[in-house]
């Protein structure tokens, strides 16, 4: 049996990090590693009164992000029907 390489607390058989700390690297394949190190160090080394603020600050940057990316979709006709796509699938 072995631990977790992350948190060092769950047990995990086949891989080597558990299912909560799988998360945190998908969310890393998905927003890229240093912009989570970045959220992460942003909203944790601060004092909690300051964590709400931050937090929203760092949510509305990520919307933007997604306003912006749609934003520069040359033809939102094809990027209409990818999300339509999308949403059947699941
Ligand atoms: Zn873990």
């Amino acid at each position: 049996m072995f631990r977790c390489a992350l948190c060092e607390e769950e047990v995990v058989i086949i891989s080597k990090v558990c299912e909560s700390c799988r998360n945190i690297k998908h969310l890393m394949t998905v927003y890229s590693r240093e912009r989570i190190y970045e959220v992460l160090n942003n909203i944790f080394k601060r004092e909690p009164e300051k964590q709400d603020n931050k937090i929203k600050v760092e949510k509305k940057k990520e919307i933007e992000t997604l306003q912006e990316s749609v934003d520069n979709y040359d033809n939102k006709d094809d990027l209409l029907k990818e999300l339509k796509q999308k949403i059947k699938k699941k």
